[in-house]
């Protein structure tokens, strides 16, 4: 059984975010992610973010011929109608997600994060009731993994919330596919 403070599924831009914020805190953080690394961050290409934002929340900075797809300033956005446009002044960034992701990966692995990839959720495990760490999937090997916390950062699907039992105080439903855009 290996032991961890904290075991993040999911290693994209929020368990990333999440694993860099812990790991230069001092914890022990193991990221998983059932993608391999060639494809994490890959679900599609460009996405954007407010210039600003990358200062706000201490994010590193896309590199032109790496990550950067494009940088604008001003816009302007219409209704279903086109009666109300709506002018944006401030600097947008545009990224490719996937060497995006792998930066992010970078950035939480050099402040101490450990990133396991090919590696599945599977679920929770417990004691009296209270979770002590997940079992997870690596290379077709079953594993438990002890942690202190274990954070859902797996996206829509949720993996981590919809496997908590009904009573446990927290809302489990799954997410269908008429809620999701
Ligand atoms: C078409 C579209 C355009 C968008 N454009 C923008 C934009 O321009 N700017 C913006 O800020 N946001 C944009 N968004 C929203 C943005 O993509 C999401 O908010 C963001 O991707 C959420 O990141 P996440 O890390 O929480 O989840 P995800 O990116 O979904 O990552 C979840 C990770 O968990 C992993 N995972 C899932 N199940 C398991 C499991 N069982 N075991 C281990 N790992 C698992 C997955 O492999 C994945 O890597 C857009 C969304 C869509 C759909």
């Amino acid at each position: 059984m290996e032991n961890y403070d904290v075991l993040i599924v999911g290693g994209s831009t929020t368990g990333s975010y999440l694993a860099q914020g812990l790991a230069s805190r001092g914890h022990k953080v193991l990221v998983i992610d059932k993608n391999p690394q060639n494809k994490i961050g890959s679900k599609y290409d460009i996405f954007h973010i407010a210039k600003p934002e990358f200062a706000r929340f201490r994010l590193p900075m896309p590199i032109q011929g790496e990550d950067l797809a494009f940088e604008f300033t001003g816009s302007e956005a219409y209704s279903a109608f086109g009666h109300y446009p709506k002018a944006g002044n401030g600097t947008v960034i545009g990224m490719h997600m996937h060497a995006y992701t792998l930066r992010l990966n970078r950035w939480a692995i050099s402040a101490g994060a450990e990133y396991r990839y090919e590696t599945r959720f599977i679920d929770l495990t417990y004691k009296a009731g209270r979770i002590t760490g997940a079992k997870i999937s690596q290379n077709g090997e079953e594993k438990i993994i002890k942690a202190q916390l274990v954070a859902d950062c797996s996206g829509i699907p949720s993996v981590v919330r919809t496997k908590l039992p009904d009573g446990y105080g927290v809302e489990n439903f799954v997410i269908g596919p008429k809620d999701m855009f």
